[in-house]
């Protein structure tokens, strides 16, 4: 028979259980709208933006309408602008390069003009800043591991992790139990595949009658690379090598500031090979003679991986539940087979 645990509860307005780009700028703007809600963020990573893993090139349309003004004030994150758009078909030793002409026939992604290549996990950490500073608190360290409901089925606030908890499930000596964090409204802002969006979607139904959603795995690393093979602003895209033509992917590699590169592979996780490892594939892209000499006598910073959500719209739930909304990736973490 399982424990019944004593837990502290607080109440507030509105849970926001993440501290992504959807979670943040959700708290901004609630407390633009109404400055005295009592709005708490939840982020399970140990500082906001410890979690976050991204490209990133960003279009700043959402920040441009959330915080007007903000290039004019120091200390933003969006230091380069995309200067250049490079596009290329990879074979294994070389590949072709779409001239520019052909790029403004390129969907979007590829075109990125007006655009920044940032560290998203900046973006974040500057995003937090605003939102404390607006009154909203975070508190990071604490994952939210399980959603409140009243007797009508409604959500009505999450509980997060209990601590100590030792292997075989019990209660260790350094035991603390979650806490109940009480809300009128829980916005879940989880990212790709997030726990709690996952229960949510499977209690009200939110995916009835969409398609199953596309997930691929991004790969990512930082390097500091020689100045010589660093152009500030410098946004390359490929397809093709080393993936076969029966594998969804490519590749990204972002010229950021201070001689730093972002250089990423995205595989989509519906591959039929089952040898096919992405790890493998990011770590062969790396070998070839294009992108060789771009990190050549540099030195690998940092690495991660993480999911990705592809979409498309057809796979997109019902957004909202009662008690609670979904938001931008944690809405496609629909639950596999549960
Ligand atoms: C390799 C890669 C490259 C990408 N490149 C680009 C790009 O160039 N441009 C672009 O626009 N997008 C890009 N993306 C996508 C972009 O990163 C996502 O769209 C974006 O991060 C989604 O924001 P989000 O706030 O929904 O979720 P996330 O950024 O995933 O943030 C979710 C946050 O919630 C926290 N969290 C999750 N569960 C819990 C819980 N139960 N309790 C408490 N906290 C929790 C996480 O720790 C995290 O901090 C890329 C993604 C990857 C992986």
């Amino acid at each position: 028979m399982s424990e019944v645990i004593e837990r502290e509860s607080m109440e507030v307005d509105v849970v926001i259980v993440g501290a992504g780009p959807a979670g943040l700028s959700a708290a901004i703007r609630l407390k633009q709208l109404s400055p005295d809600l009592a709005v708490v963020v939840l982020e399970k990573g140990a500082e906001v933006g410890a979690h976050v893993l991204s490209g990133a090139v960003v279009d700043p349309i959402g920040v441009d309408a959330l915080l007007p003004g903000w290039c004019d004030q120091e200390n933003h994150p969006f230091k380069t602008p995309v200067t250049e758009d490079r596009f290329a078909i990879l074979t294994k030793s070389g590949g072709m390069t779409v001239p520019g002409f052909l790029m403004a026939l390129m969907p979007p992604l590829m075109n990125n003009h007006g655009n920044f290549i940032v560290s998203l996990g900046n973006v974040c950490r500057w995003l937090g800043e605003k939102a404390e500073a607006l009154g909203v608190d975070i508190f990071p360290g604490f994952a939210a591991a399980d959603l409140v409901y009243d007797d009508t089925g409604a959500v009505v606030g999450v509980v997060t992790g209990d601590m100590g908890v030792q292997r075989d499930g019990t209660q260790g000596p350094g035991f603390a139990p979650g806490m109940e964090l009480r809300a009128k409204y829980v916005l879940l802002g989880e990212g790709a595949r997030g726990s709690l969006s996952k229960k949510a979607i499977a209690k009200f139904g939110l995916a009835e009658g969409c398609e199953p959603p596309k997930f691929g795995l991004g790969l990512k690393e930082v390097w500091e690379v020689l100045p010589g093979n660093h152009q500030p602003g410098l946004v390359q895209h490929s397809f093709g090598w080393p993936l076969d033509n029966k594998t969804g992917g490519g590749s990204f590699l972002y010229h950021m500031e201070d001689n730093k590169v972002a250089i990423g592979f995205v595989v989509h996780l519906n591959y039929a090979n089952p040898y096919l490892s992405p790890f493998q594939e990011f770590q062969r892209f790396k070998s070839h003679p294009h992108i060789r000499k771009v990190l050549e006598g540099g030195s690998r910073l940092s690495y991660g991986a993480r999911a990705i959500t592809e979409g498309g719209f057809q796979s997109v739930p019902r957004l909202t539940f009662p008690g609670g909304a979904l938001q931008r990736c944690s809405a496609v973490g629909r639950p596999s087979a549960q």
